[in-house]
């Protein structure tokens, strides 16, 4: 099977969090920076060739700013639009990217964790991921499950 590049890169404005956390866990480049100037998230989409997400009328008012308004405060709801605008929908990668920093995750041996994991997790998981960069380890538990639940639930209703 072809394997889909994702092609849709976004940066969240500073007052989309949850919704970054979503678009990550979906698979797809989001970056997000809880502090950041108007000026730089848009220098920074242009360099990078993103799309700012924003709920801030005047930001995305700015000329040359390629960015796209969300009106709904519900993450859910910003989720569908996006869903059905970008069809991201067709190429979902979950658990392929850090969902704190964005930085596509890597498949490690449970040998090599077993130290840094709960006793519970050593025992009821084997499969595990890893973030070079800021070094969190993932497995499909509790946390995982719940915004799984949620993602499918915003995908059937999409
Ligand atoms: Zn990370």
């Amino acid at each position: 099977m072809e394997h889909h590049k994702n092609a849709n890169r976004f940066i969240a404005d500073c007052h989309l969090g949850k919704l970054a956390k979503y678009l990550r866990l979906m698979g797809f480049d989001t970056l997000f920076f809880p502090h950041i100037e108007d000026d730089d998230l848009v220098i920074m989409a242009n360099n990078e060739d993103r799309i700012i997400l924003t709920r801030d009328r005047a930001l995305s008012q700015r000329k040359n700013a390629p960015v796209f308004f969300l009106e709904p405060i519900d993450t859910k709801e910003q989720l569908k639009i996006l869903i059905e605008y970008y069809h991201l929908k067709d190429h979902p990668v979950p658990f392929s990217r850090c969902i704190v920093c964005n930085t596509p995750l890597q498949v490690i041996e449970k040998e090599e964790i077993i130290d840094k994991v709960p006793e519970k997790v050593k025992k009821y998981f084997n499969y595990f991921e890893y973030c070079p960069a800021c070094d969190r380890i993932y497995w499909k538990g509790d946390h995982y499950r719940h915004m799984m639940e949620f993602l499918e639930q915003v995908l059937k209703e999409s």
